[in-house]
């Protein structure tokens, strides 16, 4: 043994000797803590089966009418059904949420060229915001982070226009049907009495479709405690559109 390590072997552990050690086992320590932590948070957030559909609101309504766009074209994407059907086995992330009529001709995932996994809708004749409507809107938007909503009325609804007849005739709709009429009136009512936003003279049911919107739209804005809140902190957006039947063509009136 030569003189150094003697006097190395000899020389009894101080505080000195063994401090940086323990200093860095400390912090190896407290790092793997931390990685273990952040690991732990990352498998609690998973990320999203469709990372493309992580938008702003803004970003969102850009997408729905480019998606429009093509589709008013007829140049719709092929979309791949297999490989999404996989990829959303765990889960859903929809970039944008849509009430919308239940008319058979219009179908939301066609008229803005989306795939599964991307629109999240809810479907009423009359596309108006029920207690039902809004809990599922508020899923949507706090659930699953959805960034917009689009209340998608129509031209020729069947729905509006018996409403119109309804309370033109004073005569209650068969079965369950008049709680469509009850949901709808107060647009109607408020055309024939103030006239609409925009509305084209002497055509009622044109009016009462885009006032239908309109009020709908304001009603989601508005709804406490979730829609309100997300609206007021810039995370969701609420828009109305009209679907021109002939075309296919979205035209936004709020
Ligand atoms: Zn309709």
């Amino acid at each position: 043994m030569c003189e150094k390590c003697r006097e190395n072997s000899s020389r009894p552990f101080t505080s000195r000797s063994i401090m940086p050690s323990r200093r860095s086992f400390l912090l190896a320590a407290s790092t793997m803590g931390l990685m273990l932590t952040r690991a732990a948070g990352a498998k609690e957030k998973k990320a999203p089966p469709k990372p493309g559909n992580v938008l702003s609101p803004d970003a969102a309504l850009k997408r729905l009418q480019e998606g429009n766009a093509r589709y008013v074209e007829g140049l719709a994407r092929r979309h791949d059904f297999k490989h999404e059907r996989e990829a959303l086995v765990g889960g859903q992330n929809p970039y944008a949420a849509i009430l919308s009529c239940a008319d058979s001709r219009i179908a939301p995932e066609y008229a803005f060229d989306s795939g599964r996994g991307d629109l999240f809708v809810c479907r009423v004749a009359g596309n108006f915001a029920d207690e039902d409507m809004i809990a599922s809107m508020e899923y949507a938007v706090a659930v699953l982070a959805v960034p917009l909503i689009l209340v998608l009325g129509h031209e020729g609804c069947g729905a509006v226009d018996a409403t119109i007849k309804s309370l033109k005739d004073d005569k209650e709709l068969p079965g369950h049907m008049q709680s469509l009429v009850e949901a709808i009136a107060p647009a109607v009512k408020a055309v024939s009495q103030q006239g609409a936003k925009g509305e084209t003279p002497g055509d009622t049911l044109g009016n009462a479709i885009r006032q239908n919107v309109i009020d709908n739209v304001a009603k989601l804005k508005s709804t406490t405690p979730l829609l309100s809140a997300a609206v007021e902190q810039g995370k969701l957006k609420v828009v109305g559109g009209i679907y021109r039947l002939g075309d296919g063509k979205v035209g936004l009136v709020a």
